[in-house]
């Protein structure tokens, strides 16, 4: 028989789309319409159990064709990923640690029965996309700005089998920034509604699958008609925090002074598989560790609701903020949990706290060019 292939970025092949086809927007209406606006193209890759990954097709953005009986529209079987292009301030055209991005996606991949690939593969698809519709969307007078790359992976084949797809497809988008409502200056967080849980020990949390987002909405929806921005979502009769929203969440406190008073960047464990391991959060924990040693110990660690209600009543709590791609840093100015509004420092100008500042800064240099470090990948 023949040999399964394997994802082969080498074996691209290019159809280009008409140049003057689809118009760049401007900045102020670019993530405003109903409908994301994406770039001039697009790449796509099937797969089939029987023989393996397809040849890799980039070509002009458009719709896809599926069966209605197609897996994913079912059962879910679809996964993804975020991240962002951007426009250094010396011109040239960054990722932020896409492989960390590929080897997620390839985690995402498995734990919903899709194909595996290599992940550099996919990292090379991604660079090969937005160096070539890189230039013309984020154009050079627009420093400081960023497009949105969406790789995704869904099962295909069209059998209303409960059981793991023998066909599926990936394909990789880049748009601008997804409407989001983006808050300006701080958060106000609400914690979930009692009865409702978005990830749980022996789930799936951990993995950036559709099945996790769907399902989140109706509590951010309800938190949003009561005037806040995201959910905290606790866990357990404990009331583990977790994740705000689709973010990872920090606190900066001090801890108490019977176990010693120090400044603390606290954010949830990895090991219980609740929370996705951002590239945010790993990014802002070990610059934290590289340059703020010293100064603040960063703990991961299990802390609930109580803990940080207690440091509020305290006056522990110094800062807390949201971390990922698609809020970046933000700033979290209130938590509102049991009926009460807890109320976090957001700095002298009232706009963000001092180490929030400093963690996004440092980030932004990274990512725009101001600082060359190895995490900005020039494409
Ligand atoms: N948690 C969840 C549930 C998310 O969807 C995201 C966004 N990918 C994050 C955290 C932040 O991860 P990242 O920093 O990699 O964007």
């Amino acid at each position: 028989g023949h040999a399964i292939k394997a994802l082969d970025a080498s074996k691209l092949t290019v159809q280009l789309a008409d140049p003057t086809a689809r118009e760049v927007p401007d900045e102020a209406t670019a993530n405003a319409g109903d409908e994301t606006i994406c770039t001039d193209h697009m790449i796509t890759c099937k797969w089939r159990a029987a023989t393996g990954w397809e040849t890799p097709e980039l070509k002009p953005y458009g719709p896809l064709s599926l069966m209605p009986t197609a897996s994913v529209l079912h059962y879910a079987t679809e996964c993804f990923e975020g991240l962002k292009l951007f426009r250094g301030y010396d011109g040239k055209l960054r990722l932020f640690r896409p492989n960390l991005n590929a080897k997620r996606m390839l985690m995402s991949t498995l734990r919903i029965s899709l194909p595996g690939f290599e992940p550099e593969e996919l990292e090379k698809f991604i660079t090969t996309l937005v160096a070539l519709d890189g230039p013309k969307w984020l154009p050079r007078d627009r420093p400081g700005s960023f497009l949105y790359i969406r790789p995704a992976m869904i099962g295909t084949q069209s059998q209303l089998g409960v059981q793991a797809p023998k066909e599926a497809l990936l394909f990789i988008t880049v748009s601008f920034m997804p409407r989001m409502d983006a808050p300006v200056g701080g958060i106000k967080l609400h914690t979930n509604p009692e009865d409702m849980v978005r990830a749980w020990v022996g789930g799936f949390g951990y993995a950036k699958v559709g099945a996790n987002y769907g399902p989140s909405l109706l509590a951010t929806a309800e938190a949003r008609a009561r005037g806040f921005g995201q959910i905290l979502w606790l866990y357990g009769p404990e009331g583990y925090c977790t994740e705000a929203g689709a973010s990872n969440f920090f606190m900066v406190w001090r801890a108490k002074e019977s176990e010693g008073g120090q400044l603390q960047l606290v954010t949830a464990p990895l090991d219980d598989k609740l929370i996705l391991d951002g590239v945010t959060r790993r990014s802002v924990v070990e610059l934290a560790r590289k340059r703020l040693a010293g100064e603040i110990e960063v703990v991961e660690r299990k802390y609930t609701i109580d803990e940080v209600v207690e440091a509020d009543r305290e006056g522990r709590i110094v800062e807390a903020f949201a971390a990922g791609t698609a809020y970046f840093i933000c700033p979290v100015s209130v938590i509102h949990h049991r009926g009460k509004d807890l109320q976090i420092p957001m700095g002298k100008t009232g706009e963000i706290g001092q180490l929030t500042a400093k963690l996004k800064g440092w980030m932004m240099d990274i990512m725009y060019g101001n600082e060359q470090h190895e995490w900005g990948v020039v494409v």
